[in-house]
């Protein structure tokens, strides 16, 4: 895929985002684009950052730390968005602005420790997995209080939302349940946590649904980088 290419699918998903909002009569403003460049190489973030995107979202750690060196001197704010192993909480915490993949208490204690405290608190949004099915990645709903609770106690993270990654569905209205129940699992600890502000949902098959239902950050890989070819990962 050329740069051409990127710009250009860039400000159609930007253009179908604006659309979006306002059909759900919603401020585009609100809803910020993650673009989603793992399996990329630097050269076409560098394409999308000259584009004007500055919010990355990447799942590799390696290969993001590769990247991330690469385009040192670009503002780039970097999402962490891949399930996390808990050997691996170190450099996250050292090299990200956002995880939006923690589901388990140790990983939130390891991120805060080892979050650098020259740095400003690193953003947390939770994974709750919110299609009934056997994904592996995510806490239930019932688990999302407490967890809520011990990490907004920890430090050195905010606690900013929700992410989930649901299972794909064909019709909007399919979409859109599972989006509407992590909205609603937001509404139902925001008495608790006042601060919350972000749900992570909506990827390149389910942007509209995702902003019906109220996302505030959209994933989007696919529509911007174009089709992801795995065969050549070690
Ligand atoms: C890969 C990925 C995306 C982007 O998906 P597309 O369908 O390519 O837009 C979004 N979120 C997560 C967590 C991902 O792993």
């Amino acid at each position: 895929m050329t740069a051409s290419h990127i710009a250009r699918n860039l400000s159609e998903v930007r253009q179908q985002i604006d659309t979006c909002c306002a059909q759900y009569q919603r401020n585009s403003a609100d809803v910020t684009l993650l673009a989603v460049s793992k399996t990329k190489p630097a050269e076409l973030l560098k394409e999308a950052y000259d584009a004007g995107q500055r919010d990355f979202g990447e799942n590799y750690l390696q290969e993001s730390l590769d990247k991330q060196q690469e385009l040192a001197d670009l503002d780039i704010i970097w999402h962490f968005i891949g399930p996390i192993q808990s050997n691996k909480t170190r450099a996250i915490a050292e090299n990200f602005h956002w995880v939006h993949s923690v589901d388990r208490l140790k990983v939130a204690r390891r991120l805060s420790e080892q979050r650098p405290t020259e740095l400003p608190p690193l953003n947390i949004c939770l994974q709750v997995n919110i299609s009934a099915e056997e994904s592996k990645s995510g806490i239930t709903i019932d688990e999302l209080p407490e967890l809520a609770r011990e990490v907004a106690a920890l430090p050195n993270l905010t606690l900013r939302g929700l992410m989930a990654i649901p299972a794909p569905a064909d019709t909007l209205e399919a979409q859109r349940e599972p989006l509407a129940a992590l909205r609603q699992a937001l509404e139902a600890i925001k008495d608790e946590h006042p601060q919350l502000d972000t749900l992570s949902m909506g990827m390149s098959g389910d942007l509209e649904a995702a902003i019906a239902e109220g996302s505030t950050m959209v994933r989007i890989g696919t529509a911007i980088f174009g089709a992801r070819d795995y065969s050549k990962q070690a």
